[in-house]
C-alpha cells in the first residue's frame, strides 16, 4: 500500500507588528487664505510649488519652509497646473469670505522657476479684468530665473515685483542665500534685477548668536546694502526681520527701533522704504 504523505502544516508565519506609518507632512493648500498678512494686507497666497514640499532653486539659512528636503529645487511631485490655480482662484475670487487686497505668487516655493509661470500671469492678469477685480498682483521671488526674457516681461507686467536682496557680499550671499539650483554671484543676481522695469526689493536681517560671520545685521554690510539700493533705484524697499521661533537655533530678529534707524538711512537715500518686524 503506497503509504499516504501527510502533509506537515505550514508554520504559521509570525507577523510582526506593523510599524507606525511614518507621519507625512501636512500638505500646504495650492491656495492660502484670504490671510492677513504683516506686509500686503489681506491675501491669497498662490504655492506654486511641489507640495509639501517646497520647491525652491535658493536655500536661505532661515527659510520658514522646514519641511523642505535638502536638494529643494529636486521636483519629487509635479508642480500645479496654471489652469488648477486659474480656476480654484477664479471660485475664491467669486465668493470670497472676505475682501481681497493682494493675490501673491509665493508661498513655499520660487514662483519663476515655474514651468507656465509667464502663462499664469496673463491668465491673473485676464481674471482681473473679467471679475473687476480691485486686488494687486505681487510676486515675491529670489529673481533666479530673472535671465529668462518671458520670465521678465512676466515679471514687468506684475503690478508689485519683490525681489530679494539680503547680503551685499558675494561670500555671504553663496554662504546665507545658498543658491543652489542655479549658483549665481551676487554680481548676476543684482545685473539680473536691474534688466527689471520696476523692482521692489525686499531685504530680511537677522543676527546669527553662534557664528558673527553668518549674519547680514552688521556695519559692513549695511552700508553695502544701502550702495545696492541706491544701484537699484527700487520703488519701495521692505526691511523684515525673522519671527522668534524655535526653529532657528542660533538665529535671532532684530529689534524694531534698530530696523527703524536703518529705515531712516534708506529713506535719506530718497528711497520709499517699509519696517515689518
Ligand atoms: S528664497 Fe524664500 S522659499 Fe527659497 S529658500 Fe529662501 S526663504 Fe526659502
Amino acid at each position: 500500500m503506497k503509504k499516504k504523505s501527510i502533509q506537515k502544516p505550514a508554520p504559521a508565519r509570525k507577523t510582526r507588528p506593523a510599524r507606525a506609518a511614518k507621519a507625512e507632512a501636512p500638505a500646504t493648500p495650492l491656495i492660502a487664505g484670504p490671510l492677513h498678512t504683516r506686509r500686503l494686507g489681506s491675501a491669497l497666497i498662490v504655492h506654486l510649488g511641489t507640495r509639501p514640499d517646497k520647491h525652491c532653486t535658493w536655500n536661505c539659512i532661515y527659510c520658514q519652509w522646514k519641511n523642505a528636503p535638502k536638494s529643494t529645487h529636486e521636483r519629487r511631485q509635479p508642480v500645479p497646473d496654471k489652469d488648477e490655480i486659474l480656476a480654484q482662484l477664479a471660485d475664491l475670487l467669486a465668493k470670497p469670505r472676505k475682501p481681497v487686497d493682494a493675490i501673491v505668487l509665493g508661498g513655499s516655493s520660487e514662483p519663476t522657476v515655474h514651468p507656465q509661470f509667464a502663462e499664469l500671469v496673463e491668465g491673473l492678469l485676464q481674471l482681473r479684468k473679467k471679475l473687476g477685480g480691485k486686488w494687486l498682483l505681487h510676486c515675491i521671488s529670489n529673481g533666479s530665473a530673472l535671465d529668462r526674457e518671458k520670465v521678465r516681461r512676466a515679471c514687468d507686467s506684475i503690478d508689485r515685483m519683490w525681489v530679494k536682496v539680503d547680503c551685499a557680499t558675494n561670500e555671504l550671499f553663496r554662504k546665507a542665500n545658498l543658491p543652489a539650483a542655479r549658483p549665481i554671484s551676487l554680481e548676476k543676481h543684482l545685473n539680473q534685477i536691474e534688466k527689471l522695469k520696476s523692482p521692489l526689493i525686499q531685504t530680511t536681517f537677522w543676527r546669527n548668536a553662534k557664528d558673527s560671520e553668518l549674519q547680514n545685521w552688521s556695519p559692513e554690510n549695511l552700508l553695502g546694502l544701502l550702495n545696492i539700493y541706491e544701484r537699484l533705484k527700487p520703488a519701495c524697499v521692505h526691511l523684515t526681520t525673522l519671527r522668534p521661533s524655535s526653529m532657528f537655533s542660533k538665529l535671532r530678529p532684530i529689534h524694531y527701533e534698530n530696523l527703524e534707524a536703518f529705515a531712516q538711512r534708506v529713506s535719506d537715500l530718497g528711497i520709499d522704504v517699509e519696517v515689518f518686524p
